[in-house]
């Protein structure tokens, strides 16, 4: 037997495995990254489905010319340094895994120009030691990551890609999430050169309601209510839907903690046990919800994706969220009793 370490690429083609699924898994990095630098203007660039390309451009804090490498490499992060950072994560990202993955399985351009440099580099990562080299070049201040072929050289990938379309559509769901969870953040989208979505800056409660209708629907806004509520830490709010205004599927479910979006079955769970009996059993509810506690108090490095999280107090979570969602409800029926008897 001959035990030898993996050449960097190959390290890195097995890590990507994880986190990178399909194009809609490398967006969703590379915008979470957008949004960890503070950008308040994303442009999303896709080309067939993102089979061709990927290209995502901010104006966030931007890549130093001497940090481009390291940006590059595997387990290198700017968002966490010891154990006591990673009990109580603020960043989306933090694994330091994303651009290391996906460099390794693409085409990959790095161009970042900071405010306080005066010119733009570029970085790309080649070969199996994934040297990384550096050119000069033109850029405004923030960051572009051109993702090109992706898969192309992971052939068993490659055959699980779907069509353009799918894949597109996999695309818009996720900055579809995204872009509901941060109001602040201007998004375009654009596909095979065509403008698909502008969710534009929503400051304003009519702003906001603007953007909530253009993800979720006039009807999802016609029949919800916002909510608000705080119990020992834990803090709820967004917009639930009446039990009247029911979905045939699960496509207007969107739950956020602390900001990450999430598909967790203990929030899904408590959630459908506050409509109760009014829910048809194979109906789904519609809302838009964000539970934001303490850092500390969950715990995200469950999953490589980060798709799932552990609470410390999960029964505390689950039976704060029944019963605030219970009551709104609750409140919302009685108003439309009001209505109706006017
Ligand atoms: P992570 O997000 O887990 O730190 P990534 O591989 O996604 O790891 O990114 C590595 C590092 O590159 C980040 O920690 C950050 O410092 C830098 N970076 C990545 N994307 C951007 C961006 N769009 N703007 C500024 N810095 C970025
Ligand atoms: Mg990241």
């Amino acid at each position: 037997m001959t035990i030898a370490i993996l050449p960097p690429r190959l390290a890195n083609q097995i890590a990507a495995g994880e986190v990178v699924e399909r194009p809609a898994s490398v967006v969703k990095e590379l915008v979470e990254n957008s949004i960890d630098a503070g950008a308040t203007n994303i442009i999303i660039d896709i080309e067939q489905g993102g089979h061709k390309r990927i290209r995502i451009s901010d104006n966030g804090q931007g890549i130093t010319k001497d940090e481009l490498t390291l940006a590059l490499s595997r387990h290198a992060t700017s968002k966490i340094k010891d154990l006591d950072d990673l009990e109580s994560i603020a960043s989306l990202g933090f694994r330091g895994e994303a651009l290391a993955s996906i460099s390794s399985v693409s085409r990959l351009t790095l161009t970042s120009k900071p405010a306080a440099q005066d010119n733009a580099w570029q970085a790309m990562a080649t070969g199996r030691d994934m040297q990384v080299d550096i050119q000069p070049a033109a850029h405004p201040d923030g960051t572009t990551i051109d993702v090109e072929d992706l898969f192309f050289n992971t052939p068993a990938r490659r055959k699980f890609l779907r069509t353009h379309k799918t894949e597109f559509s996999h695309i818009d769901e996720v900055v579809r999430r995204i872009a509901l969870s941060k109001l602040d953040v201007s998004f375009a989208l654009n596909h095979n050169g065509k403008s698909i979505r502008q969710y534009r800056r929503a400051t304003s409660d009519r702003q906001v309601e603007k953007r909530l209708a253009s993800i979720c629907s006039q009807a999802f806004v016609d029949h919800s209510i916002a909510i608000d509520f705080q119990h020992q830490g834990l803090h709820l709010y967004g917009w639930v839907a009446s039990p009247g205004f029911t979905r045939s599927q699960n496509d207007l479910c969107y739950s956020y903690v602390n900001g990450r979006m999430m598909r967790d079955k203990l929030i899904n769970h408590a959630i459908r046990q506050a409509y109760g009996e009014s829910l048809a059993h194979d109906a789904y509810p519609a809302f838009v919800l964000f539970l934001n506690l303490d850092f500390d108090q969950v715990d995200v490095n469950v999953h490589p994706a980060k798709h799932e999280v552990r609470f410390h107090q999960a029964r505390l979570v689950h039976d704060f969220i029944t019963s605030a969602i219970a009551q709104s409800l609750h409140q919302q029926h009685l108003d439309d009793g009001d209505d109706s008897s006017i």
